[in-house]
């Protein structure tokens, strides 16, 4: 069983797929921090602004592969062909191929926003990863690269030689926001590999 802490639909508001609409699937759990705030200034990952934990979100519970993506049909509600990006927490310490394939009979293209550092063996249409700071990035290659700006310990030169189709900077959700926006905007306008990522989700007020 899969534990899932919200399914919603909405419009991708992130990177290469922006203003895409899709099934949002977030996982619970995470292998960079608990998700508790008690715990933040300890985890490995401490910028994070997403309520992963537990299964009491919006369509949250536990889901065989085959009532979740029942679920997701019902949710996606469109006779079009569907588009679904796993998210969390991070989703690869529970999406298998099982899931996938069962995605895949329903005519449902795939995406993932994994942290990069559990690798994957299986196929999904679109791979975005997001490393984060004192983690080891196993995962080197996909379709976007997006990395949360600034995290200070990043050499950013060293992204550059991984195999993704697209580099983007995404400023920093913070108190410092204003200035990381500025700064990302002037890292992109210095080295045009990396493009400027907006969260237009937040910009919308939309989930
Ligand atoms: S890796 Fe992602 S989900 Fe995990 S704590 Fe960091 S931002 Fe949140």
């Amino acid at each position: 069983m899969y534990s899932i802490k919200e399914i919603y639909k909405t419009i991708q508001g992130e990177g290469a797929q922006s203003g895409r609409a899709a099934v949002f699937v977030r996982f619970s759990g995470c292998n960079l921090w608990t998700g508790r705030e008690k715990h933040r200034s300890t985890a490995i990952c401490q910028f994070c602004d997403t309520d992963f934990v537990g299964t009491d979100g919006v369509n949250g519970g536990k889901y065989s592969a085959e009532s979740l993506v029942k679920k997701i049909n019902e949710i996606w509600s469109s006779k079009e062909n569907g588009y679904i990006v796993f998210t969390g927490g991070e989703p690869m310490l529970q999406l298998d191929k099982e899931l996938i394939t069962e995605c895949k009979n329903n005519n449902f293209e795939t995406a993932i926003e994994t942290n990069g550092t559990l690798d994957i063996d299986f196929e999904i249409d679109w791979v975005c990863v997001s490393p984060k700071a004192g983690s080891e990035l196993v995962l080197k290659h996909g379709d976007e690269l997006k990395v949360v700006y600034p995290q200070n310990e990043f050499n950013l030169d060293v992204f550059k030689d991984m195999q993704f189709t697209h580099f983007y900077l995404q400023p920093m959700d913070s108190e410092n926001k204003d200035k990381n926006t500025t700064d990302a905007i002037n890292y992109c306008l210095k080295d045009p590999v990396w493009k400027l990522s907006i969260q237009q989700h937040k910009l919308l007020g939309i989930d």
